[in-house]
């Protein structure tokens, strides 16, 4: 790997995050085998994204990549390339200053819910307020492989915090690793939420009083070092995590 990959805490930590974050959400069966994470790094215009085929369940930070935000590779383990879709993260992270971290997955369930005419996914718990300004379907199922298309991802995704891709799968976006963590939770725990509600009868999503009155009360930066902790110490316990590994908040 690059001698410069490391040469500072601010990207080591923020490597032990992503390889982190990558394992956990493959251990709570979010990611699957070809999902990926990516963050940006201090410098702005780079990211790491971990390598197409590298093992989701193995990666550790070594193995990251640097890419450009052309998603090119300009540095990393020789011989590695980064993932077919890296133009979902250089896209969006080019569209999206105020977004730093992004998660592209296929979970089968969340996405069922770009398969069925009028049936869309909407905030029915609490948490899902985050998605409550819309959460935008990209009509084009494509693998996501090039720029032009990354550049349409984006358009799609706005300035919402995620998107559904029809037939394909989502992408998450946050401020940090372990928001990004938090959301890929809450927003899947939603869709499930939606689907055993929608085999129960009506669907009462929250009212827009509701989602005010819980905006109003909740607190991220409170709930989101609560929540890392807890799904650190199930990765720790489970032995997905090193214990070496910087993932404190
Ligand atoms: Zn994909």
């Amino acid at each position: 790997m690059n001698d410069s990959a490391h040469s500072n805490s601010a990207e080591t930590r923020l490597r032990d995050q992503v390889a982190g974050c990558t394992r956990l959400l493959n251990m709570l069966d979010l990611l699957g085998y070809s999902g990926h994470v990516s963050t940006r790094l201090p410098e702005g215009d780079r990211f790491l994204i971990q390598p197409f085929d590298q093992s989701r369940a193995e990666l550790a930070p070594e193995h990251l990549l640097v890419c450009d935000m052309d998603g090119n590779r300009l540095a990393g383990p020789e011989g590695e390339r980064p993932p077919s879709e890296v133009y979902i993260h250089s896209e969006i992270l080019r569209a999206r200053p105020d977004v730093n971290c992004i998660a592209h997955f296929h979970h089968d369930l969340t996405t069922t819910f770009t398969l069925v005419e009028g049936v869309r996914l909407v905030p029915v718990k609490n948490h899902a307020v985050r998605w409550a300004d819309g959460i935008p379907v990209h009509p084009d199922p494509s693998h996501v492989s090039d720029q032009a298309l990354g550049r349409g991802l984006a358009e799609t995704l706005g300035s919402h915090g995620a998107v559904q891709i029809r037939a394909h799968g989502q992408v998450v976006v946050a401020e940090s690793i372990p928001g990004l963590l938090i959301d890929c939770v809450h927003f899947t725990e939603n869709a499930e939420a939606q689907y055993r509600a929608q085999l129960l009868g009506k669907v009462l999503p929250l009212t827009e009083a509701e989602i005010e009155a819980f905006k109003h009360d909740f607190k991220r930066a409170r709930h989101l070092p609560k929540l890392w902790a807890y799904y650190v110490g199930r990765g720790r316990a489970a032995g997905v995590l090193p214990a070496d590994w910087q993932l404190e908040f």
